[in-house]
C-alpha cells in the first residue's frame, strides 16, 4: 500500500500521470491530504479516481488510540496507532507562543541510553514521513480552531537514525502547499550521531538542533549513553559547531541531571569549560525516574544549584519546564505501560 501523504508533489504528479490522470489532480490531492482530509472528503476529484487512490494506498496512516489530559496544565499525551498495530507516543503542550507537539520518529529506539524508557525493547521499526505527518494531523484535529505551531522531534526514536524519512518529513511539513510549518519552529533532538549531524547541516533545513549531552566528559557519558563509545564529546561538539556555522542556529544542549552521576559542582565546572565560547543554550531537567532503570533524578534545590554554577561561569542555561507530570509525560512511558497492560 502506498502512503500518499509521504510523497513529494513531483512524485505525486508522476504517480497520478501513471494512472492516466491530469497532472493538476496531484496538486489537489496534495492539498487535501496535508489538510488532513480522507479520500471521501475530496469532493472535487472524480469518484473513480478517489476509488483508485483508496485501493492503492492510504490517506490517514495514524489515529489516536488513547489520550490523556493533564489536570495540571492541559498538556495532552497521545498514544497513536499505526496501521500495522504498533503504537508511538506524542505530547501536545500549550504555550503562550503556540501549541507545541512532540512527535516520535521510530517505534522504540536502538540507542540504548540507560535512563530512557523508549529503548528498553530496542527499535521495532522506523516511522515513515507519512506517519510523522499523521501525528501532526491527529493533534491538529484535537486542537480545532488552533494549529500545531511548533514541532519537536523528541518523542521515541533517534531521528538521525531514521535519516531519510525524517528529512522527507521536514520538507513536507514545511511545504507551502502543505501544513507550512516554519522550519524555524521545529527542533530536532539527537543523542549525537556525528556523521548524520554533519550531513544534516548540508540539507538546507535550519531547524534547532538539540544535543542530548547529559555528561561533562566521555567517562561519565559512556556510563549512561552507548553512543558515547562510538563518538567522543569532542567530535560531537565539533559536528554541532559545523551545524551552527552552516545554519546560523544556536545549539541547544540537553542535560538531564542524575543524582550521584552528573549533578555536582565539579560536573558543572567541566560542562562550562566544555561549552565556553560556543553559541549554545543549556536545558536542564531533573531525570524522570523510569521504573525499570536504576538512575534517579535530583531535587529542585539541586537543579537550582547546578543552574547557578553554570550562570556564574556565564553559560546560558534554564531549567526546562516540565509539563504533563501527572500523565506519564516522559519518553516511552505511556507506550510501555500500554504494552504491559497486554495490548499489542
Ligand atoms: N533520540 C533523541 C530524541 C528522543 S529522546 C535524543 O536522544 O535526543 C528526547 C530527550 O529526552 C533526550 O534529550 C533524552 O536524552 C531525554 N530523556 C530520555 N529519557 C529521559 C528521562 N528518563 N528523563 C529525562 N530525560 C530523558
Amino acid at each position: 500500500m502506498r502512503e500518499w501523504m509521504g510523497m513529494y508533489p513531483e512524485e505525486l504528479r508522476d504517480a497520478v500521470a501513471g494512472m492516466g490522470e491530469k497532472p493538476f489532480r496531484a496538486g489537489q490531492i496534495f492539498a487535501w491530504l496535508h489538510r488532513g482530509a480522507c479520500f471521501d472528503d475530496m469532493t472535487n476529484l472524480p469518484a473513480a479516481l478517489r476509488e483508485r487512490l483508496k485501493a492503492e494506498g492510504v490517506d490517514q496512516p495514524v489515529s489516536i488510540r488513547e489520550e490523556r489530559i493533564s489536570r495540571l496544565d492541559g498538556t495532552r499525551k497521545f498514544l497513536f496507532s499505526l496501521r500495522d498495530g504498533n503504537c508511538v507516543e506524542g505530547v501536545l503542550m500549550r504555550y503562550r507562543y503556540g501549541a507545541t507537539l512532540c512527535i516520535s520518529t521510530q517505534v522504540g529506539c536502538r540507542m540504548g541510553c540507560r535512563f530512557c524508557a523508549s529503548t528498553l525493547d530496542g527499535c521495532v521499526r522506523n516511522l515513515t514521513a507519512a506517519e510523522m505527518l499523521g501525528e501532526v494531523q491527529c493533534a491538529n484535529r484535537v486542537l480545532r480552531d488552533e494549529r500545531v505551531h511548533n514541532i519537536v522531534l523528541m518523542g521515541s526514536g533517534e531521528p538521525l537514525d531514521n535519516y531519510d524519512e525524517t528529512v522527507r518529513f521536514l520538507r513536507l511539513v514545511s511545504h507551502p502547499e502543505g501544513l507550512n510549518i516554519g522550519i524555524r519552529h521545529i527542533s530536532l533532538s539527537t543523542c549525537g550521531l556525528v556523521p548524520q549531524i554533519r550531513r544534516f547541516a548540508e540539507e538546507g533545513l535550519p531547524v534547532t538542533l538539540s544535543l542530548s549531552l547529559h555528561a561533562p566528559n566521555d567517562a561519565i557519558r559512556r556510563q549512561i549513553m552507548p553512543v558515547a563509545l562510538r563518538y567522543s564529546i569532542g567530535e560531537t561538539l565539533d559536528a554541532c559547531r559545523y551545524y551552527l556555522e552552516k545554519t546560523g542556529r544556536r545549539i541547544v544542549i540537553e542535560y538531564a541531571l542524575i543524582d550521584g552521576v552528573n549533578a555536582d559542582e565539579k560536573c558543572a565546572m567541566e560542562l562550562a569549560d566544555l561549552l565556553r565560547g560556543m553559541q549554545c543554550h543549556v536545558n536542564l531537567i531533573p531525570l524522570n525516574t523510569v521504573q525499570e532503570r536504576k538512575l534517579k533524578g535530583v531535587t529542585e534545590a539541586q537543579v537550582a544549584s547546578f543552574l547557578s554554577w553554570l550562570e556564574k561561569r556565564h553559560i546560558s542555561a534554564t531549567r526546562r519546564r516540565e509539563m504533563g507530570d501527572d500523565i506519564e509525560g516522559a519518553c516511552g512511558q505511556l507506550r510501555k505501560k500500554a504494552m504491559q497492560e497486554g495490548q499489542p
